[in-house]
């Protein structure tokens, strides 16, 4: 019986974990389950598998969940430092599906135990990419990626020779506004922005896919897990999101990884990695799809990617600020306080001013990413207000 943890398991992906859980109860032994504001999940979730601790992100929150989980033998905890002793509990296989930076911490605290990590949670590559990468190998722990493409390319990888790569090219559906004319984007509502053509996910990362925030992400989190120079990542609109990633070799050839647009597929292959078992997913009828389609990720419709290309030249430091300005910039459009195209300015401004002092030359350990990605977020704030006032 494997023993298992799911941070951010009241989540999208962790709904998609628990789908895979909850048909083979019997091979697994929950071990951590953990969530933010919904209680009623959290607590259903604990009681359903017996974990052994269910801890919310929000302190708050604990007298409501000791009240759900009376009579159990779960332990309930709460905060940033229950969600550390929650990753020290051994375990044999993680799901880090927190969103944002939050899931930095635990995961990095997870593989300091040697455990395999299955990593949704990419704003902890595009945080602190080498920092991860680097303490997975000295505690022989094993990353995986969760994110469709990455597992795509992950898969598209074995037994290949990372030197006979030519290009990367990870796939975007182009989000909810790929269709839209280029001068309707500033009217962009929360609401138009947090539905998704062909995926079911949680709002941020849907609004991100909207931007292009999100390819932005995946091109530095290819970046940092393959250790694949920039210059050969690319990425190329793909309405139909088949194809989730291909991988151009040296001869001409091309591996792509194809699939319905299913996260219980990157999922599953991280849950039975290094095998494969059969998965509830669709299965292809490529005479029904009759076409794959393909257009250009045009940085001019998606500064987000112009953004991306900055910040993997740069490096170091850079990806945290990239990502605590985005996070904060996301933050203030679903607040109603920015439009949709007013994102990537608000990231843009940080990245510069940032950039411009010594805020950004440190080394990349945990202290200091924190701290930049504090910096930031107040950045971010102190440039909507200064637009405030401009107004
Ligand atoms: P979601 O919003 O549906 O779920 C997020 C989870 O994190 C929830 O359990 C929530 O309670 C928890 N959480 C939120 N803030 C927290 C905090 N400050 N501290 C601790 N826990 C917190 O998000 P999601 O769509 O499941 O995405 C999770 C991660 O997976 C993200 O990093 C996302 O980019 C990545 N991802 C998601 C998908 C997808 O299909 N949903 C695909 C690829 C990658
Ligand atoms: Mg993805």
């Amino acid at each position: 019986m494997r023993r298992i943890s799911i941070f951010g398991a009241t989540g999208s992906i962790g709904d998609s974990t628990v789908d895979l859980i909850r048909r083979d109860p019997e091979s697994y032994r929950v071990v951590a389950l953990t969530g933010g504001g919904n209680i009623a999940k959290l607590a259903a979730l604990a009681r359903e598998f017996r974990a052994e601790i269910a801890v919310t992100a929000y302190p708050e929150r604990l007298a409501e969940l000791r009240v759900l989980l009376a009579g159990t033998q779960t332990e309930a905890a709460a905060g940033p430092q229950a969600l550390l002793e929650a990753a020290d509990r051994p375990a044999d296989w993680i799901m880090s599906a927190i969103v944002g930076a939050a899931g930095l911490p635990p995961g990095l605290r997870a593989l300091r135990h040697g455990t395999t990590l299955a990593l949704a949670n990419k704003e902890s590559l595009v945080c602190a990419g080498p920092l991860l990468m680097e303490t997975a190998r000295r505690h022989g722990a094993t990353i995986l990626p969760v994110d469709s493409e990455h597992s795509a390319v992950f898969q598209a990888l074995q037994a290949e020779d990372l030197s006979s790569v030519e290009r990367v090219i990870i796939t975007a559906s182009g989000g909810a506004f790929r269709d839209w004319p280029l001068e309707d984007l500033p009217g962009a509502t929360l609401a138009q922005a947090s539905s998704h053509p062909n995926w079911a996910m949680g709002q941020r990362i849907t609004i991100d896919s909207a931007s292009m925030f999100n390819k932005a992400l995946e091109l530095i989190e290819t970046r940092e897990f393959f250790g694949i120079d920039p210059a050969k990542i690319e990425a190329v609109v793909h309405p139909e999101s088949i194809i989730h990633a291909m991988v151009a070799h040296n001869d001409g050839g091309i591996l792509a990884h194809l699939g319905a647009p299913d996260m219980r597929h990157a999922i599953g292959y991280a849950l039975n990695w290094p095998e494969r078992r059969a998965l509830p997913v669709e299965r292809l009828d490529f005479v029904k799809l009759g076409s794959l389609t393909f257009r250009p990720a045009c940085e001019t419709r998606y500064p987000a990617l112009r953004l991306a290309r900055e910040v993997m030249a740069a490096g170091g430091l850079h990806g945290a600020a990239f990502n605590g300005a985005k996070e904060r910039a996301l933050d203030h459009f679903i607040a109603g306080r920015i439009r949709f195209t007013e994102m990537s300015d608000v990231v843009a401004r940080v990245l510069e001013d940032l950039a411009a002092g010594s805020a950004l030359s440190g080394p990349v350990t945990l202290e200091e990413v924190t701290r930049v990605d504090q910096i930031a977020r107040d950045t971010a704030d102190a440039a909507l207000r200064l637009g405030e006032a401009a107004h």
